[in-house]
């Protein structure tokens, strides 16, 4: 295809955005992060910051390389500055219409040749694509978090994805140190349609009583060497996001056991998402 990826634009800085500017940034490439809010902005350079404080202190890098790193990334509110990029991440609300406007805006502003890669968890990449005029250069490219540590990055691959696209796509995943996994466009991906299920099920098993949080991530730790319990879990990726996929599940594949969990509704009605927000399954 003969872009030269230098320059990524990285739009949303929440969990995720800040881990993937980070990892593009620890790799060379120059980034502009994109959000609507700066202190969210702030916030994302604040904990960015403090990653590359314990690799330091760690010895994994040194304090020139993370002094070059936090030089790469420039944070901006404004899209139009994405515009300069050779490649942008998507990586806002999990919400079918802020992807959709936000692509069909990128689709505007940004270079015919480039590629548009969402970090959805779950939404269509296929439906992503036909919001712009290059459906062939719309593609997953999504991220497990913590971004840094994790090595999965799942390429999706929408019905309209080009060979290129992915070539490139699954060659960048690996000038990151990740490891790309090539999946098809479905509600969920592999990761999800089979990892949501189950954190909503031990939310059903906690709401009936079966067990309290702790004795079903015990069960899971103890009895399946889980690193991390369901609901820890759920309250790690947030439990905003698990109800937006559980939703994207049942609207997508129509089948009565993609029901998102009552509890789960009700604790994001009452702003409890997680680790984010400090209560969640547990409390932080
Ligand atoms: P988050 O809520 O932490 O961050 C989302 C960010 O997007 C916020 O800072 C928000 O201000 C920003 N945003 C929303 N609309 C925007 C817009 N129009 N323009 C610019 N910025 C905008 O969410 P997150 O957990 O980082 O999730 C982001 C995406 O990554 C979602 O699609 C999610 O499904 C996916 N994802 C999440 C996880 C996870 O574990 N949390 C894992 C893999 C993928």
């Amino acid at each position: 295809m003969g872009i030269e990826l230098k320059h990524i634009g990285v739009i949303g800085a929440g969990t995720m955005g800040n881990g993937i500017a980070q990892v593009f940034a620890q790799s060379g490439y120059a980034i502009t992060l994109c959000d609507v809010e700066r202190s969210t902005l702030e916030r994302a350079l604040g904990r960015i910051r403090k990653n590359l404080d314990r690799e330091v202190a760690k010895g994994k890098i040194t304090g020139a390389e993370q002094s070059a790193t936090l030089e790469r990334i420039v944070t901006v509110t404004e899209r139009e500055a994405l515009a300069a990029c050779d490649l942008v991440v998507e990586a806002a609300w999990e919400k079918l219409e802020t992807k959709a406007e936000l692509l069909s805006h990128l689709d505007r502003i940004c270079r015919a040749e480039i590629i548009l890669a969402s970090n959805t968890s779950s939404i269509s990449i296929t439906k992503l694509g036909a919001v712009t005029s290059r459906p062939e250069k719309v593609i997953g490219m999504h991220f497990f978090n913590p971004v840094p540590v994790m090595k999965l990055v799942e390429v999706v691959r929408g019905l309209r994805t080009a060979d290129e696209t992915f070539t490139l796509i699954r060659d960048l995943a690996l000038s990151l140190g990740k490891t790309p996994v090539e999946v098809h466009d479905a509600p969920g991906f592999v990761s999800n349609r089979v990892l949501m299920p189950l954190l909503n099920e031990a939310m059903f098993v906690v709401m009936e009583g079966v067990a309290s949080a702790e004795s079903v991530d015990q069960v899971f730790r103890l009895g399946m060497n889980h690193p991390m319990g369901p609901l820890e879990l759920a309250d790690f990726i947030g439990l905003d996001v698990c109800l937006d996929i559980m939703r994207v599940l049942q609207k997508g594949l129509g089948d009565p056991r993609y029901r998102p969990c009552p509890l789960l509704v009700k604790m994001v009605d009452a702003g409890w998402l997680g680790r984010k927000s400090g209560q969640g399954f547990y409390n932080y």
